[in-house]
């Protein structure tokens, strides 16, 4: 992961005493203290650092005590959510752990239809307290992913070709500085903070509770399909995936709106050691509807089939919650249409990485596709016109607000290697990179700029400039400079206004700027 070397200091004996005393209605707890290694698991074994403390507060106010403390005494501090984070962003070497386990409550505005969700929540509490009044949002596909890191980071989930990001539904949030204060956020209040959370917002302080829009949602239509890799399968699957997904000349595509699929390669240790082609649809479409815009795919004659219709939770449930594993996540990006060779290609690496690590059969390799449609830039410029029609995200990039900087006409793709010894953590990882390079290749097949950072890369809009990177799926080698693009120098000065001491420094680290102007 790329980071800034701030050198903070361990916690030490005198520091758990003084964060007792000072935080008497908070669990804290020492290394030695029962409870303490559930604090540091994490989804990734890979992922996991032995913190010095952990406090699991109540309150905003606790924690606004125990960052004003851990800044004081220039500790080092982590924050953990969900703990999915597989780069290790939730986790400190000694440091102070506020892990916010014990804050997970929803409480639904039904009038509003908003979601108030604190910043502990999974997505499995938001979906279900939602779910009971008739509502949804945006949010993450795997039910056990945090809220918390998901949101900061921007957020994809099976309803953004319809309502864009997590952050394009975020209200408000309520956030402790690293001086301690509480400060609200929202368009209206501390805009400029606002405008940091949406994308950076592990940078800036502990969010206490986040306040999303929810929408009135139906039952829809889901599955995975499993394929057999053979040529024939192949030609007929991805023609489908390019037919449901593109967008063809002077039209909407099939799936305009509808939701979300997933293309994907994997070893599932059902299949009997076979590596196996999945397409896992997540439709927001009536069963009929779904059935007729899926006949394709099930005529290419699945070996397992389980599409149906269920409500919005079990939906974000269908992908199993692989836990106990070491992972990491590397992310590419891609436009439409997906050509088979190149399928074929990851395929046969995809194999050629299973013969040389026998320990890795849980991995995969994912194309994510949303429902699509054109025209969705209001401002038509020259430059969107001109794009090829592959892509459009709708949603997601007719929004410009926030710092997220991958807004743009492409798609995020995902290499994630699972393994379980640590002498393979290097293997893996490099597999990882060598396929995301592929995926590079691949989109300057298409004609794509794939530089990085500052300039802007994959599908570069006009006016826009998307980064072609995900933060939140490239957890390692990637600068800040990359993730955020031109939006970089911005988040510098409003990081030497809320956090001059680089309190908050563990996922793409901004450096503050030396003297603020703000
Ligand atoms: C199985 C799996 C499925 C995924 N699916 C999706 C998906 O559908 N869509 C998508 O967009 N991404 C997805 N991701 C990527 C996901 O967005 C990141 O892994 C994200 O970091 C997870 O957030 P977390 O809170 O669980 O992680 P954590 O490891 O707890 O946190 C990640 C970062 O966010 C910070 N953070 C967390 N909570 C807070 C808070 N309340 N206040 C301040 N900082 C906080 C942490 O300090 C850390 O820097 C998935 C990842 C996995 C492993």
């Amino acid at each position: 992961m790329a980071q800034t070397i701030v050198s903070k200091r361990v916690v030490q004996e005198l520091d758990i005493t003084a964060l007792r005393k000072q935080l008497p209605s908070s669990t804290v707890l020492a290394p030695s203290d029962a409870g303490y290694s559930r604090t540091i698991e994490r989804w990734s074994r890979a992922a996991e650092k032995p913190a010095g403390v952990a406090i699991l507060p109540t309150t905003a106010e606790e924690i606004a005590a125990a960052v004003k403390y851990a800044s004081h005494q220039g500790i080092d501090v982590a924050v953990k959510g969900g703990g999915h984070s597989t780069a290790g962003a939730s986790s400190t070497n000694g440091g102070l752990l506020i892990d916010l386990a014990k804050m997970r409550r929803v409480t639904v505005d039904a009038v509003k239809q908003q979601l108030h969700v604190q910043g502990g929540c999974l997505w499995a509490d938001v979906d279900e307290a939602a779910w009971e009044h008739g509502l949804a949002t945006v949010g993450g596909t795997v039910a056990d992913t945090g809220v918390g890191g998901l949101t900061l980071g921007g957020g994809y989930g099976v309803l953004s070709g319809e309502r864009g990001l997590v952050i394009d539904n975020m209200v408000e949030a309520t956030v402790v500085l690293a001086n301690g204060e509480i400060k609200t956020a929202s368009k209206d209040q501390n805009a400029d903070l606002f405008w940091a959370l949406l994308g950076s917002g592990q940078n800036f302080g502990v969010t206490t509770e986040f306040v999303l829009q929810a929408y009135p949602q139906k039952d829809m239509f889901y599955g995975t399909m499993v394929f057999l890799p053979i040529p024939e399968n192949m030609t007929k699957l991805v023609k489908a995936v390019n037919d449901l997904f593109s967008v063809p000349e002077g039209g909407r595509s099939k799936s305009e709106g509808r939701g979300m699929g997933l293309l994907g390669m994997a070893k599932p240790p059902d299949a009997g050691g076979t590596t196996v082609i999945l397409f896992i649809a997540s439709l927001n479409a009536s069963e009929a509807e779904g059935r007729k815009l899926l006949q394709p795919f099930v005529d290419v004659g699945p070996i397992v089939n389980t599409l149906t219709c269920g409500p919005y939770p079990d939906v974000n449930k269908q992908v199993p919650a692989v836990i106990g594993m070491r992972s990491s996540m590397k992310g590419a990006a891609f436009v439409l249409p997906i050509r088979e060779e190149f399928v074929t290609e990851m395929l046969g690496k995809y194999n050629d990485f299973n013969e040389q690590c026998d320990d890795a059969a849980a991995s995969l390799v994912a194309w994510e596709l949303y429902g699509t449609c054109i025209s969705s830039c209001e401002r038509q410029c020259a430059d969107c016109r001109l794009l090829p029609r592959s892509y459009d995200p709708s949603k997601v990039a007719k929004s410009d607000i926030g710092c997220f900087a991958n807004r743009g006409y492409h798609l995020n793709s995902l290499i994630m290697p699972m393994w379980s010894k640590p002498e393979n953590d290097q293997q893996c990882r490099q597999w990882a990179r060598e396929m995301s390079l592929m995926f590079k290749h691949e989109l300057e097949a298409h004609g794509q700029r794939t530089s990085n950072g500052i300039e802007g890369g994959a599908s570069v809009r006009g006016h826009k400039g998307g980064v072609g990177i995900y933060g939140n799926y490239d957890q390692y080698d990637e600068i800040s400079r990359d993730i955020f693009g031109s939006n970089y120098p911005q988040l510098q000065k409003l990081k030497a206004k809320y956090d001059p001491t680089n309190v908050f420094n563990k996922l793409f680290p901004i450096t503050p700027e030396a003297k603020s102007t703000l």
